[in-house]
């Protein structure tokens, strides 16, 4: 199957305030996998459920959908926000 170039599409992320690519968000997430907020982010711009359905090994998808189906508080995104600017800051 052949992977669509979406990669490039952006939008403003609103965790970090920015504007992000859609490749970005991809990688973005704990693990390896993409960001936990990928489906909400774009849903509006593609089918992302069904685009991640098909690119992700089946473990990881369902993986990120229960990240994604986790409530999860402010603070507990703003911690999360800082530990993986202090991961990227060791890289
Ligand atoms: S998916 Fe994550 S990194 Fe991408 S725009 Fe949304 S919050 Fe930001």
């Amino acid at each position: 199957m052949t992977r669509p170039n979406i990669d490039h599409l952006e939008r403003r992320c609103p965790r970090l305030g920015s504007v992000v690519s859609f490749g970005y968000c991809m990688i973005s997430g704990e693990d390896n996998l993409p960001c936990w907020k990928i489906f909400d982010c774009w849903w509006e711009t593609f089918d992302v459920d069904g685009y991640l359905k098909q690119n992700l090994p089946n473990p990881a998808y369902n993986q990120l959908k229960s990240m994604a189906e986790t409530p999860r508080n402010k603070i507990g995104s703003i911690i999360e926000i800082i530990n993986q600017a202090k991961n990227q800051s060791k890289d």
